[in-house]
């Protein structure tokens, strides 16, 4: 075998993530192989892509789903297995380089977190998982020394663009936001938002929860809560900007006023080759910004009253301990339930607030603890919405 492949094991293989990172991966010449696959329900999907890539393994992790699974079109030798617990067994196997999480949610923690303890580099698109254990996860990789690097593209450029100065040289981080399909919606318009239209994002091609979350700017948020644990600097230092052309992905600015930002069309096929790839670069299938065409740039600050899931983003980044599981928890069950047409738009973030007042704070929880959190904030939801 050669040992220059490096080989990925695709968490959420199916998802909008996972399918670009295929993408990515057919077109590396080598350079990479899909050798584990994994999805949770969609399993015609998963042995297309089976057929297609040749995996190693693959794996469904939805046990119900699984029943439905066609075995017989699995290429010679692939195995498969089944179970959340299967994902951890999968991501430890010594033929594994590099494990993209790109599952959507606190499922894809445990994964994470196995394959962090593994010692794999870890490609991290699942920001959900910093955002409910990000302290234990950022200590298990000190420990383990194990890379970590972001794929979400915002935290993709801030890591490129760190690597212009020493972090006592920076005097912040910058994520820009697109503003989402509501940036100039008013109150009212906010109100009676239906799901089709946040579903329609005005750059980005994402999956539904991210898309929701984008909608809100709770997405903004957890990746304020992302920053801090990824690159270890204080919420104080982390600020956002609303772009909407999605171009700059980021920016890190220095002491001496120097903004360095990294450029590229919206398309997230340029962070995950970056991330499979890092340190090395080449070139890849991600579009290219043409500049010989007028290119717009805008920047304008946030509006945090009409988006007030700014505040809990910071606010969690500051206070820590159990808020980001319980924030984490809330907002999936809140966009899960307006996903089903049982929860309005506008009341997605006050849930979230909601939980975060009511919950018992912990300074120090361990992991057990944090998923206990998870559930409960998420049944706390669904009493509220009365099911
Ligand atoms: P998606 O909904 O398109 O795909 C989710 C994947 O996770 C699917 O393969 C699905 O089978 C799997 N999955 C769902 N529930 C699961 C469960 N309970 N157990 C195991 N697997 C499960 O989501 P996505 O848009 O690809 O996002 C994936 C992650 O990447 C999210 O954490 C998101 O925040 C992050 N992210 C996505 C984008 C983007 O452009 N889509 C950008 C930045 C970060
Ligand atoms: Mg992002």
């Amino acid at each position: 075998m050669d040992s220059d492949v490096r080989h990925v094991a695709v968490l959420g293989a199916t998802g909008s993530i996972g399918r670009n990172a295929l993408e990515v991966i057919a077109a590396s010449q080598g350079r990479f192989r899909a050798a584990v696959l994994t999805a949770h329900s969609q399993v015609e999907t998963l042995a297309e892509l089976a057929a297609e890539f040749s995996p190693s393994r693959v794996v469904v992790t939805d046990p119900a789903a699984a029943e439905r699974f066609p075995a017989d079109r699995l290429p010679p030798g692939c195995q498969w297995t089944v179970g959340p617990d299967a994902v951890t067994e999968a991501v430890t196997d010594p033929e594994i380089d590099v494990v993209l999480a790109a599952i959507v949610g606190s499922a894809g923690l445990l994964g994470t977190l196995a394959a962090v303890e593994a010692g794999k580099t870890v490609a991290l698109a699942n920001k959900e998982t910093l955002v409910l254990a990000g302290r234990q996860v950022m200590d298990l990789a000190g420990r383990r020394g194990t890379p970590i690097i972001p794929v979400d593209s915002e935290h993709s450029a801030l890591f490129q663009a760190l690597q212009a100065g020493r972090s006592d040289q920076v005097r912040r981080l910058v994520l820009t936001a697109s503003g989402g399909p509501f940036r100039n919606h008013d109150a009212e318009q906010l109100a009676q938002a239906t799901v089709a239209d946040a579903l329609a994002h005005p750059t980005w091609k994402m999956g539904d929860k991210i898309t929701i979350d984008s909608a809100t700017m709770m997405n903004k948020a957890l990746e304020i809560i992302e920053a801090r644990w990824l690159f270890g600097f204080p919420p104080e230092q982390i600020d956002v900007v609303i772009h909407p052309q999605s171009i700059v992905h980021s920016l890190v600015e220095y002491v001496d006023g120097s903004m360095i930002a990294q450029l590229s069309p919206p398309d997230m096929k340029l962070p995950i080759q970056y991330a499979l790839s890092y340190p090395e670069r080449y070139e890849g299938v991600a579009p290219r910004l043409d500049l010989t065409r007028a290119v717009e740039l805008c920047f304008e600050p946030p509006d945090e009253e009409r988006f007030p899931a700014l505040a809990l983003g910071r606010e969690v980044a500051s206070v820590g301990g159990s808020t980001g599981a319980v924030l984490n928890g809330a907002n999936e069950a809140a966009v899960a339930r307006f996903l089903a047409g049982e929860l309005a738009f506008t009341d997605i973030v006050p849930a979230c607030r909601r939980a975060l007042d009511e919950h018992h704070f912990n300074p120090q929880p361990s992991l057990d603890e944090l998923l206990e959190l998870d559930r409960w904030a998420r049944q706390e939801v669904a009493r509220w919405v009365g099911t």
